[in-house]
């Protein structure tokens, strides 16, 4: 297993992590071995959002036994009412009643990571700052029962506001090529791709780590409904995610210890099979050819690091300063290159790298 580092602290994050809201039909005892296999195989990160309240429960018997070997992301706002299905709430009193009665079942005084629940409206948004659900999550930051406040959303003009808080650390949002280039084709797939990997800059920026849902595209890249020419693989699709600025994990949904054990195929697999250039196929493509960082483009003869240059330019331009830090410690830097031409013609994705190599050297140069 990989680890990536939240910026705010330092807490090591295994790039895999575990979404359970996949866990129907699944049997305690499988869920038991499933969350243990997933602690054996150095997954520590686990979102905890699941479809029933008894599969919760189920859970939190594992989480409780190994609290100091994990991470869990509790949403404020997810709620298992009546029926004990899944539901969504803004209202405060279950909110907190739904907390604390989980913070019980783990056997545990506080929350590693404590998200507003699925934020994609202005509206939403508006009222959990007003009605007091904000000011409730902000007294327990403060009390030390939340240890890092976020949020969950799909959208990423509702992700800028919860960064203008200043009061973040980590945000779960979705990510996969579909969402980024076939905008409006997809549910959940909100804002244009611009916006899309402008924000993944802006956390990256704000020091903002992201853990990714929906990074199979809820299955549809892996089959006939891909919008590619071809399906798409799990490493594939995990791959695309991890390379996104501030990615620190994604969350794939696990069904068993079989579905479990197709996702930690990524750890083991070859560069070649994680390669998803593919993606070039897509139907609908970006408004112009954009560097995606996958490197495929090499070897250059210069040697430069042609995907990290172009991730350290598109954060500077968005403002973040340690991106300048890093490109200056490049030992190769832009201005190495000899318009060869090699990347372009092999860039997938027909970004026009000469002349953004020639734009990178000036950018940092002047600046
Ligand atoms: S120039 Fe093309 S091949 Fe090279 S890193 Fe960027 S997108 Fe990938
Ligand atoms: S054009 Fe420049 S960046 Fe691209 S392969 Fe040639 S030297 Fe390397």
């Amino acid at each position: 297993m990989q680890y990536r580092r939240l910026p705010q602290d330092g807490t090591e994050i295994s790039i895999i992590g575990m979404g359970t809201s996949c866990l129907h039909h699944t049997d305690a005892d499988e869920i038991e071995k499933t969350i243990c296999l997933a602690i054996e195989n150095g997954i520590n990160y686990f979102d905890t959002v699941v479809t029933k309240a008894r599969e919760f429960e189920a859970m939190a018997n594992v989480f409780a036994k190994n609290r100091d070997k994990v991470y869990l992301q509790q949403h404020f706002g997810a709620m298992y009412p009546g029926d004990g299905k899944y539901g969504w709430t803004r209202d405060l009193s279950v909110i907190k009643d739904t907390f604390q009665r989980q913070l019980r079942l783990l056997g545990t005084d506080y929350t590693d990571f404590g998200f507003v629940h699925c934020i994609d409206e202005k509206e939403d948004f508006e009222n959990v700052m007003k009605n007091g659900l904000w000011d409730y999550m902000k007294g327990l930051k403060n009390g030390g029962i939340i240890r890092h406040l976020g949020c969950s959303t799909h959208n990423p003009e509702i992700l800028r506001r919860f960064l203008d808080t200043g009061l973040i650390d980590m945000a779960m949002f979705s990510i996969n090529p579909a969402y980024d280039y076939a905008v409006g084709k997809f549910e959940h797939a909100l804002g244009d791709s611009q916006s899309r990997s402008r924000i993944y800059a802006e956390c990256e920026a704000a020091g903002v780590g992201l853990s990714v849902m929906k990074v199979l595209g809820g299955g549809q890249l892996l089959d006939a409904r891909s919008p590619f020419g071809q399906t798409l693989t799990k490493n594939q699709c995990i791959q695309y995610a991890l390379d996104r600025p501030a990615v620190l994990t994604v969350l794939p949904g696990v069904t068993s210890r079989k579905t479990l054990k197709e996702i930690l195929e990524y750890i083991s697999a070859e560069e070649s099979e994680k390669d998803y250039t593919i993606i070039e196929n897509l139907h609908i493509k970006p408004e112009e050819a954009r560097c995606v960082y996958c490197n495929h483009c090499q070897p250059c003869p210069k040697g430069i690091d042609i995907g990290m240059l172009n991730k350290y330019y598109d954060l500077a331009l968005v403002g973040d300063r340690l991106a300048f830090g890093h490109y200056k410690k490049q030992e190769i830097k832009a201005d190495a290159c000899i318009s060869c031409g090699h990347c372009e013609k092999q860039c997938p994705f027909h970004v026009k790298q000469m002349q953004r190599m020639h734009e990178i050297a000036a950018y940092f140069k002047e600046s």
